[in-house]
């Protein structure tokens, strides 16, 4: 929709005019008295609006829809269900990803795994490619560390929940991984984007430290439009000036992306507080927010853990944990989605 100035003059209109049928669109021409509004309709949403703000006598242009086409869900009212090995995100039931922020030794992933599957978790994190600030701090196991989730995933039945930095670990991890996490600063790696999404895995994609609504769907639009269908949003707490929490948890988000986006949303509190104490609080918060699942840090000695020990919870603390949401979850019609593969084997 372009509003032209009061004062425009007829020829500036038919400049406008002309442009917009340049373009291949159709003209909706709305004269009054006081204003003249020029709608461009049609697929507009690869338009950039400076193409018209620069025209002679036009003051305002506001775009009535989303330019995340795919994203949104003025094309696509439907909440999308995505499949999972087990179990589906997004539709009534509520999904709990669980595991250590790094994957240390074969004991740690498989200790914690058999844990966090008797607390109800429905599918196994953890990261082997760590996103570190410095370059001195633990990277990860890599392949050593796909290896002991993949056994991990034998042993307990849960898909596994990997982080995925660079495009160069694609093909390794293509033969391990069920669901590829990009973090947080990688929300705008678009080369990662557009390699993931034509691919036809399922993917977590977690919002960027500084990154608007907006910018997290324009990179789920990134991934749509590779014809990946499988996409769940992340928030993950935002960068404030508050400094008593890692990071300040953007609930407000979670009723937002579900009314902007058919794509689930799940919350991560671990990394949204930082604080083992505050994890069940905002866990029990994003469901009654509406959030369609959670990912939560586990270790079984988070004072020993190589990365993020402060914000882990206990095996014991994670069960007190999915009791209480399962209430919440029942307050709100949801239930959290029930494991249906048994245990394989014992460890
Ligand atoms: C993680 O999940 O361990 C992680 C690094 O998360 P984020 O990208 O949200 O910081
Ligand atoms: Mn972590």
């Amino acid at each position: 929709m372009i509003i032209m100035k009061s004062n425009a003059t007829p020829q500036q209109v038919e400049a406008v005019i002309a442009q917009i049928k340049a373009m291949g669109l159709a003209v909706h021409l709305s004269q009054g008295v006081e204003a003249t509004i020029i709608g461009a309709i049609g697929e507009t949403h690869n338009i950039p609006v400076d193409r018209f703000e620069g025209l002679d006598g036009v003051d305002i242009v506001q775009r009535i829809t989303q330019p995340y086409k795919l994203a949104s869900r003025q094309f696509h009212s439907e909440d999308s269900v995505i499949p999972i090995d087990g179990f589906t995100v997004g539709g009534n039931d509520i999904i709990v990803i669980a595991g250590p922020c790094s994957v240390e030794s074969r004991s740690q992933i498989l200790e914690t795994a058999h844990a966090v599957r008797e607390a109800g978790a429905n599918a196994l994190r953890g990261g082997v490619f760590k996103p570190r600030t410095s370059p001195y701090a633990f990277q990860g196991l890599g392949e050593e560390g796909l290896e002991y989730l993949a056994e991990a995933r034998e042993e307990t039945g849960m898909p596994i929940v990997v982080e995925i930095m660079s495009e160069t670990q694609l093909d390794l991890m293509l033969k391990y991984v069920d669901v590829f996490q990009v973090g947080a600063r990688n929300m705008q790696n678009f080369n990662l984007l557009r390699a993931l999404g034509e691919t036809r895995k399922s993917i977590l994609l977690k919002r960027g430290l500084s990154a608007t609504i907006e910018e997290l769907l324009m990179s789920a639009e990134y991934l749509l439009a590779g014809g990946n269908k499988q996409i769940m949003l992340c928030e993950r707490g935002i960068r404030t000036f508050e400094t008593t929490t890692r990071n300040t948890t953007d609930i407000n988000a979670i009723p937002v992306l579900k009314n902007l986006t058919h794509l689930p949303v799940i919350l991560d509190p671990s990394h949204a507080t930082g604080h083992a104490d505050y994890v069940a609080a905002i866990a029990r918060a994003a469901i009654a927010a509406g959030a369609d699942g959670l990912i939560i840090e586990v270790h079984p000695d988070p004072a020993h853990a190589v990365s993020d020990g402060k914000q882990s919870l206990k095996p014991e603390k994670f069960v007190e944990m999915v009791n209480q949401v399962k209430a919440i979850a029942e307050v709100m019609g949801r239930r959290v989605a029930p494991i249906q593969k048994p245990v394989t084997a014992g460890w």
